[in-house]
């Protein structure tokens, strides 16, 4: 078979399946990914090994003797297997602002960043408070490239008064609750929410965010907002939210996931709370594991985010916490913006950067390449567990799991350019960044939908 050197997908190679094919009698496999490193976080696996697939589902992951049948090859020599990258934090816009971004054109992002499927906030307008908004959702989610999973509100409208349905919104298939954006400033109501999701065994997605003390505040208080002379956001604004939310998850015995960790003072919060034994989980961003205040400095509106960019030294700690397991999951936080919107004076632009394109790259060069993380850690922070915090299928390279597999190729090197982004906004701020490490394809229910 003719097989071109840059190893490219090949389909259909080994069309005309014959009833050797497969193990059972006259049923071949739909799809082979074959010769690649395959890394299972949650089985261990790490070996080279071809992966077979029929009707979506992963049927096989062993080494062929002969060559391997089925009507799609990939061949993966020098590629890197994984589970089908899962994204616990994404805003996908819709409904109220299709100009920026869709839940199709968020899906488009996330399979051209190795994503299978992205979980998407419920800070829209209007807000995912109920039943019917959840359909819209899952309605909208079946033309998507990726699956969808929707996080439903805390409250109802984000106002953090009175509780959603959170019964209803189970039912209609929420994998979460949160008011991201904005805190639950009742401590009563959170409280309640606990304990209602606890029944459920959903985990509330928490935004720690004191807003009296992060005010008007728009980037880090610290060194560089004091020479800028701009407003800033002190970290004590996150962390007196953490504390509070892991006593809040300590009293109600709940399951409490911190939504984008930036500080270092949340992270030995957590690493203290989860040595007490409480079921508190947590995330960070690419950025916040990349960038630091400094790069304010240049007044570019797409390094404003919520919670900001922080010091060196706390930027260090997030990293010492995904090494040492104290951040379970790493998260895009996608924020698309328009353009329009981003083009103004650093106080009035929004917060938020887009992220579903770049993440694997910055993981890979940021954390891989420096041996921050093993290629195992990495991948379980991207998949294994968020899919174990949302009780999500995906997340694993194992016999009958959904084929939702991310084909990476390691020693790409690329510089990144957000005028090519597949998401609707191009809102980031490391145009012209050169990383290593990029998607080769993706696949989702064993169908090729990304082809890097
Ligand atoms: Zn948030």
């Amino acid at each position: 078979m003719n097989k071109s050197k840059k190893s490219k997908i090949s389909s259909p190679a080994y069309a005309g399946i014959s009833k050797q094919a497969g193990e059972e009698k006259g049923s071949g496999f739909d799809l082979a990914i074959t010769g690649g490193r395959v890394i299972d976080p949650e089985t261990k696996m790490d070996r080279i090994a071809d992966v077979f697939v029929r009707n979506g589902v992963i049927k096989k992951i062993e080494k062929s003797k002969g060559k391997p049948k089925a009507k799609e090859i990939i061949n993966a020599q020098g590629k890197i297997v994984v589970p089908g990258l899962i994204d616990m934090h994404t805003h996908l816009r819709e409904p109220g602002r299709e100009d920026e971004e869709t839940i199709y054109t968020g899906s488009c992002a996330a399979v051209a960043g190795g994503f299978t499927s992205i979980c998407c906030m419920p800070n829209t307008q209007p807000p995912i408070d109920n039943q019917e908004a959840v359909k819209f959702v899952y309605q909208k989610a079946k033309d998507a490239k990726c699956k969808i999973y929707c996080v439903g509100c805390i409250t109802k409208g984000q106002k953090g008064e009175e509780l959603t349905e959170i019964y209803d919104l189970v039912r209609s298939g929420v994998v979460a609750i949160s008011d991201d954006g904005l805190p639950v400033v009742n401590p009563q109501v959170l409280r309640n929410a606990l304990e209602y999701s606890r029944m459920f065994s959903l985990p509330v997605i928490s935004h720690c965010e004191d807003l009296n003390l992060s005010a008007k505040g728009v980037m880090h208080e610290g060194f560089v907002s004091t020479i800028l002379g701009m407003c800033g956001i002190p970290s004590l604004a996150e962390e007196t939210i953490v504390a509070r939310d892991v006593a809040l998850a300590e009293f109600t015995k709940a399951r409490i996931h911190i939504a984008h960790v930036s500080t270092q003072g949340s992270v030995d919060l957590i690493r203290q709370a989860k040595k007490k034994g409480i079921k508190v989980t947590c995330e960070a961003t690419p950025h916040h594991f990349t960038l630091t205040h400094e790069i304010i400095k240049t007044f570019d509106t797409n390094a404003k985010v919520n919670p900001p960019l922080r010091t060196k030294k706390d930027v260090e700690a997030i990293k010492k916490g995904l090494s040492d397991g104290t951040i379970d999951c790493i998260a895009t936080d996608h924020a698309p913006h328009s353009i329009e919107e981003k083009e103004v004076e650093f106080d009035s632009a929004p917060f938020g950067m887009v992220g579903l394109e770049t993440a694997l790259g910055l993981v890979i060069t940021e954390l891989i390449n420096k041996k921050v993380l093993s290629w195992t850690q990495a991948i379980a922070k991207l998949t294994t567990n968020p899919a174990r915090i949302l009780n999500l299928k995906g997340g694993r390279i194992k016999k009958n799991s959904p084929a939702d597999i991310t084909v990476i190729d390691p020693k790409a090197s690329w510089t990144v350019d957000p005028s090519k982004f597949l998401s609707k906004s191009k809102n980031f701020p490391f145009g012209g960044t050169k990383l290593q490490g990029k998607v080769f394809c993706t696949i989702v229910d064993g169908k090729v939908v990304y082809q890097g």
